[in-house]
Formats: C-alpha cells, sequence, structure tokens
C-alpha cells in the first residue's frame, strides 16, 4: 500500500475507533448516570435483603451498541439483585468484604491514569505508592525493614507466592519431596492446601495438627508430631498458623508456634487473612508472636473494607521471593534495577496488574486510620450483642470468639442437626440478612462473621428478629 492509501484506509477506520475515546460532555453524561446509579443503590442498601436467589436471565454479549442506562438496569436486575448482597452490612455469612467508597473512587482513578505500576522504570510513583503501603503493613506487623511483599488480588495468591518461596528457600524438590512434612490445624483456610499442590507439593506429607476447645491449634501436639517425624527421618519443613480462622475466628498459640518453629527449623507462615487488622484493636495481644513469622498474608479487602480484588503478602527472606518471582528477558532491558524489589513484577507471578495500591493508599490518607480501628472495634462489640441475643433465645453458642466469627445453633429436643439445617434454609429462603453454615465438631452450626464496615446494632437486631421469627417457623412444623 502506498502513503495514499494508507491515509484513506485509516481515515475509514477512524470514524468508528474514535468512538472509544468518549467525548468530555459524553463523559459528563455517562458520570453522571453511573452516580446517580451509585448513590441509589447506596441509599438503599439499608432497606434491600441480604440474600435472595433467583434465575440469571441472559446476560450474552451483543456486538452492537447499547444504552448506558439500560445496561445498568440489567446490572441491577441479573447481577446486584440475586445471590448474596456482598456491599450491604447484611452479609454475615462466611467472611463478609466490604467496599468502601473511597476505594471504589480510588479504582476508578487508578484505571483511567493507569500507571504501569508492577514496574518501577515504567511508573516510579505508582511502584513507590504500593512500597509505601507495603512498609505500612510492615509496621504494623512489626516486620524488618528488610522484608518484602506484593498486593495481590487476595488471599489465595498472597498464599501462593509465600509459600512459593518457603518451598524455594527450603529446596523442597525431586525426591526430598517425598520426605517433606508441612503442618496445619484442622481449621486452616483451603487456599492453604490448594496452594500446596499447586506448588507440586501434593507428594509431601501434610499433617493435620487437632485444635483445642476455642478452635486453636494445640501446639504441643504439634511438637510431638514434628518429633515423629524427625526420628523417623522425614524433613519438617512448614507451619501454618492462622491469626483468625474462618470457621470461628480463632487466632493460633502464634508465640507458641514461633518457638516450635525456631526450634526445628520450620518455615513460620501465618495466615491473617481475615483476622490481620484486628491487631490495631483491644484485641493486639492475641497478635504477640506474628512479627515472628516468616511469612505472613493479609486480605484489605476483608478487615480494611475495601472492595474485593485485593490481597497482601510479607515474606522476610527477599532471596526466597526473588529466587521464585524475579525473571529477565531481552525487552525488558531497559527496566533492570540494582534493587530489584523496587518492582513488584519481581516479587509476585504477576506483571502488568490493576494498579491497585491507590484502592488502599487513596482511603487512608483520605480518612486516617481511626475510622478503620472505630469500625473493627464495633465488630468486636457486636458480635458479644449477638450471642448475648441469641442465649435469650435459648439457642447454644459456640466458645467465646477471639475475634468477630461465632457459631450457634438451637438445642431441638431430637433430630438437631437436620433440624438446624432446616433453620438455614428458612433463613436463607428469608433472606433479611446472610448467614451461612459449617460442621464444627461433627455439628451442624450456623455461623455468623460481622464485618461489613455497613453492618451496626439495627442489622443485629434485625437479624435476631429474623432467627426467633425462622426458629418460630421450624417449631411450628415439627
Ligand atoms: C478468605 C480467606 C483466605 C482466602 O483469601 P481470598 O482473598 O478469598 O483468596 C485465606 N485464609 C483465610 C483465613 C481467609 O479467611
Amino acid at each position: 500500500m502506498n502513503d495514499a492509501e494508507i491515509r484513506s484506509q485509516l481515515q475509514k477506520f477512524r470514524h468508528a475507533s474514535d468512538e472509544l475515546e468518549i467525548s468530555e460532555t459524553e463523559r459528563e453524561k455517562l458520570f453522571s448516570q453511573a452516580a446517580t446509579y451509585l448513590n441509589a443503590f447506596i441509599g438503599l442498601l439499608q432497606n434491600e435483603k441480604g440474600y435472595q436467589q433467583k434465575e440469571v436471565a441472559s446476560l450474552t454479549i451483543s456486538d452492537t451498541p447499547t444504552d448506558f442506562k439500560e445496561l445498568l438496569s440489567v446490572y441491577q436486575k441479573e447481577v446486584v439483585e440475586n445471590g448474596i448482597n456482598a456491599a450491604s452490612g447484611k452479609h454475615l455469612g462466611y467472611i463478609p468484604g466490604g467496599g468502601i467508597f473511597a476505594s471504589a473512587l480510588a479504582d476508578l482513578i487508578a484505571a483511567v491514569t493507569n500507571p504501569y505500576a508492577g514496574v518501577y522504570f515504567a511508573s516510579p510513583g505508582a511502584a513507590t505508592l504500593e512500597t509505601e503501603v507495603i512498609h505500612w503493613l510492615k509496621k504494623i506487623f512489626s516486620f524488618p525493614q528488610t522484608a518484602v511483599g506484593s498486593l495481590s488480588s487476595g488471599g489465595s495468591i498472597s498464599t501462593l507466592t509465600a509459600l512459593t518461596a518457603a518451598r524455594d528457600a527450603h529446596e523442597i524438590k525431586s525426591e526430598k519431596i517425598y520426605k517433606t512434612v508441612m503442618y496445619v490445624s484442622s481449621q486452616v483456610h483451603h487456599s492453604t492446601q490448594k496452594a500446596l499442590r499447586i506448588l507440586g507439593l501434593e507428594d509431601a506429607f501434610l499433617r493435620v495438627i487437632p485444635t483445642d476447645d476455642n478452635h486453636r491449634m494445640q501446639a504441643e501436639v504439634l511438637e510431638e508430631i514434628i518429633l515423629q517425624d524427625v526420628h523417623a527421618g522425614l524433613y519438617p519443613f512448614l507451619v501454618v498458623a492462622s491469626a483468625g480462622t474462618t470457621d470461628t475466628g480463632a487466632v493460633d498459640p502464634l508465640n507458641k508456634i514461633a518457638d516450635i518453629a525456631e526450634k526445628y527449623k520450620l518455615w513460620f507462615h501465618v495466615d491473617a487473612a481475615y483476622g490481620g487488622f484486628f491487631i490495631l484493636t483491644s484485641k493486639k495481644h492475641l497478635f504477640a508472636g506474628i512479627e515472628r513469622a516468616d511469612s505472613l498474608i493479609i486480605d484489605p479487602h476483608k478487615s480494611m473494607f475495601l472492595p474485593y480484588g485485593i490481597g497482601a503478602v510479607l515474606v522476610k527472606d527477599k532471596h526466597a521471593v526473588l529466587h521464585s518471582h524475579h525473571r529477565s528477558a531481552n525487552y525488558m532491558q531497559d527496566t533492570t534495577l540494582k534493587d530489584l524489589t523496587q518492582s513488584s513484577a519481581n516479587l509476585s507471578p504477576e506483571l502488568s496488574k490493576h494498579f491497585r495500591g491507590l484502592r488502599i493508599w487513596l482511603p487512608l490518607q483520605l480518612h486516617g486510620i481511626q475510622p478503620f480501628v472505630a469500625c473493627l472495634e464495633e465488630k468486636l462489640l457486636l458480635v458479644q450483642y449477638f450471642r448475648n441475643k441469641l442465649l435469650e433465645l435459648g439457642f447454644c453458642v459456640g466458645p467465646e470468639p477471639d475475634l468477630s466469627v461465632s457459631y450457634f445453633w438451637y438445642p431441638f429436643s431430637s433430630n438437631t442437626d437436620e433440624k438446624n439445617k432446616q433453620l438455614l434454609q428458612r433463613i436463607h429462603a428469608d433472606g433479611t440478612v446472610f448467614l451461612s453454615s459449617s460442621i464444627i465438631n461433627n455439628r451442624f452450626v450456623i455461623r455468623i462473621a460481622i464485618l461489613s464496615f455497613r453492618t451496626k446494632i439495627e442489622t443485629i437486631d434485625e437479624a435476631v428478629e429474623m432467627l426467633a421469627r425462622c426458629l418460630q417457623e421450624v417449631n411450628q412444623t415439627a
């Protein structure tokens, strides 16, 4: 093609391709429609149910343009008004998320400005901002300045990064795998086993350490089993403790486990995905020893109330992390730095990624830390309040919770598990608030996990009223 032909072809495509650069007037209109939609969403949250279930109608993508308002209404109907309303304070199941507005705003700004945060050379500011977030986390958990870390999409990927570093620091490969032993508690989050399997450690031994009456790992049993393994000629490699288990919110005895890890030279990993930020509250004492971990994960999309999509990992052995994650290529030659840790691409499996540092940095700067701490203290009190109310209704409750997760069941005179299952079904059908269930000590139990920044005492009152209502229904049909 000669120049004139190229120009004429370009002219042809221009009209359509320019559609992607929305004009300022059109942007204002879209902003205003989005703002109207989002304000209505937030404004109505208190009146909406925590849970509803319906069939999803078609969300098929069409090749031709559709009006924005129409798309918003499809989104509202098919996505927002179906399933768990996770932005609502009435989500009290699993581990609730959050979605503070300042963080959502940061996401928008990050996406529009779109800096390349994974590589220092590409965006020194974005890379430094993310490093500052990691420094802030290191300070909170009393990790040394020399520790490294990265922001990930969540706890599962953070775990993968941490345990990969652990594997490589201990050179667990080929024949050694068959002699390697890893230790977790019976309450460990399943993302740990999943990560170990992805890491190629499926054929290593995994010992499940029992927990005590408060669902905390029994450190004495851990040591006994390690000793047996040492005597059997095996290689104890890793112990995973939880600082806030998913099922019960229990914090394992971190100092005792750290002592054992130190004595037998194990990699000590702490899963603080759910519980981590409670270290900033009156529960600080439970976290003593967390600073001794070799690696730590924490989910700001849980106990910092941010929207889904942000986890963090801290690792003390910088060389292990770099060994697992640093790799160069010819086309990356301009980006090489003396200090590899300035680029998160060298510390995590990701290269190009959303600039997620801003979604934590901006809310912290905008609000200061105090509202976050107050919110966490509030959750601790709300779980106490809820348990008191349940006892008044005749429910049995689990042990005094370490943090903001607890469980309960109703002591029906017969078929207790079956009837508690029926009770949960009624709770789901009612949907005023959402609760989930579990099996704890072979018993079917209903869980409450209070973590949303939007959960207030009124929400808990609604939950209690709903439970009384559903209980009455189960009793009537019995
Ligand atoms: C939620 C959770 C995870 C997994 O984190 P994701 O962000 O969901 O991937 C790991 N450990 C614990 C204790 C959790 O609560």
